[in-house]
């Protein structure tokens, strides 16, 4: 061996390490090294993907591994008072050839509350965690897009600041509270550390409610159409011609 050079022996050195750790695989007792819907910590879930890799190499470890791992801009979380939301992904993805479930899954962890919840898409997520760890931020107030956010810059402009202190309520202008913003139709993802205390700046579409409830106010209130309450029972019911029964 001693013909090798160093850079040799210490990848033989990591091979002989890998191979040991592989055969001392039923040892391992982390989180499982392949997806599971079972609780575990965010440490848990990132201990075990960096045991995943180690032993199978870091390349497309995403899909190969179907694990719960971190994505680089979701960062490591949002506090807001005991609470401390992680967010995840898992690529169900099957391997080339292979049949499988597919698809991408979310999972939002509270590690000090033991809470997680998996979902289809990211919006989800951090929308159930803000049910758990922020009651009422349905009901706060939407930014309206005419309010410019940002001037270029990572802080917010003076304008929506104003906009911003003036109408949320004092108790939730504290760290890792989140702002919810009318967006355009292509801009409605969730994005974490943009509100101005740390938190998300949730999209409008979020809520159940109209981003702007206040009709405008150059037009004139006789301009606008009566109001014709709709026949009570009919109101939920999908009325498109493809949902008759
Ligand atoms: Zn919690």
């Amino acid at each position: 061996m001693t013909e090798h050079v160093d850079g040799q022996l210490a990848f033989d050195f990591d091979e002989m390490a890998r191979e040991e750790a592989r055969a001392r695989l039923d040892e391992w007792d982390g989180a499982p090294l392949g997806f599971t819907r079972d609780y575990f910590t965010p440490a848990q879930f990132d201990e075990a993907f960096e045991h995943w890799k180690f032993l199978n190499g870091p390349l497309g470890s995403w899909k190969r591994s179907h694990m719960w791992h971190r994505e680089g801009w979701n960062g490591m979380g949002t506090e807001f008072g005991q609470h401390r939301g992680e967010i995840f992904g898992a690529d169900l993805d099957p391997d080339d050839g292979q049949e499988g479930p597919g698809g991408q899954l979310t999972q939002m962890i509270c590690e000090p509350c033991d809470w997680h919840v998996i979902t289809e898409d990211d919006n989800t997520a951090v929308e159930a965690w803000h049910d758990h760890a922020v009651p009422g931020w349905r009901d706060l107030p939407v930014v309206p897009a005419a309010i410019r956010l940002r001037d270029g810059g990572a802080s917010l402009s003076k304008l929506a600041m104003t906009w911003i202190t003036e109408r949320y309520p004092e108790h939730i202008q504290v760290p890792g509270a989140p702002i919810i913003t009318e967006r355009s139709p292509y801009g409605t993802r969730h994005v974490h550390h943009y509100s101005p205390w740390g938190g998300y700046d949730l999209s409008h579409t979020a809520l159940e409610r109209p981003a702007a409830p206040e009709p405008p106010a150059r037009v004139p209130r006789r301009e606008l159409p009566a109001f014709t309450p709709a026949s009570p029972g009919r109101q939920t019911r999908p009325t498109g011609p493809g949902l008759a029964r």
